[in-house]
């Protein structure tokens, strides 16, 4: 079974985390360092498939932005992906999963902007996001009466009846390697149902500058940045991958050539 594998193009400064240590105002004077970890993904992956996935152009939450906001926000991404890649952006991925129970209507948004699928919902309890009762894999979200938009929700495993996040961030990061792959195994095997993988740019940059913040966070943020680029060659050579439109698409979630 093909898992998806998706990147959350940004620079360590964009983090939610380090909202108080940067303001928006200040990112265009920060060192980049978005470029150089991008290349190093794409040497890894070798990456010829061109399905781009968008992530918002200011990067901010989506409670934050009113609906204009946000219809305004992802339309300068998406056509700047476009024109960019020359390739059409069909998929989005919120900014610190943004999509919760109270910003639904960001869907219905990207419904309208020409997205055929979103992957922001995680199906957990969490302080910043998620949807604790959300469905845990791929499904269609019925909007303004359509058919609607597909969501692929961030993989969990059920453990002793609780969800726990198993396959990107953080969570990839800190969870010792042969348990991640146990847990993809499982989602494949017994569950029968893709995983999908994320990661940032920066959380294979381990030596991005230090910031200004919490010990916590800063932990939270650089814990094991290392090894991430092992564990993901190790991704790679133990499953395989595809982009997550293909991976919705065999899973019946979209229709081949879809489009609206
Ligand atoms: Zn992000």
């Amino acid at each position: 079974m093909r898992n998806a594998l998706t990147f959350d193009i940004e620079e360590y400064f964009h983090v939610e985390a380090f909202a108080g240590a940067f303001r928006p105002e200040e990112w265009p004077g920060l060192t980049s360092r978005v470029v150089d970890a991008t290349e190093r993904l794409l040497d890894i992956l070798d990456y010829a498939d061109a399905h781009a996935t968008c992530h918002g152009y200011a990067h901010q939450m989506i409670h934050r932005q009113t609906r204009l906001e946000f219809a305004k926000d992802v339309q300068r991404a998406k056509t700047a992906i476009e024109d960019a890649a020359g390739t059409a952006v069909v998929g989005f991925r919120a900014p610190t999963f943004s999509i919760t129970r109270k910003t639904l209507w960001s869907l219905e948004v990207l419904w309208e902007a020409g997205f055929l699928y979103d992957s922001s919902i995680f199906p957990i309890l969490h302080d910043r996001y998620g949807i604790p009762d959300a469905p845990r894999f791929p499904h269609r979200v019925p909007v303004m009466n359509e058919h609607g938009i597909a969501e692929f929700p961030l993989s969990t495993i059920l453990v002793m009846g609780r969800r726990l996040p198993v396959a990107g961030g953080g969570y990839l990061r800190l969870m010792p390697y042969p348990m991640t792959r146990r847990a993809i195994h499982h989602l494949n095997k017994f569950e029968k149902q893709p995983a999908i993988v994320y990661l940032h740019p920066w959380e294979i940059d381990a030596h991005q500058p230090k910031v200004r913040v919490g010990l916590m966070t800063r932990m939270r943020h650089k814990i094991k940045t290392g090894s991430t680029e092992v564990k993901l060659h190790r991704l790679l050579k133990d499953f395989r991958f595809g982009p997550a439109r293909d991976v919705l698409e065999n899973a019946g979630v979209l229709n081949a050539g879809e489009a609206h």
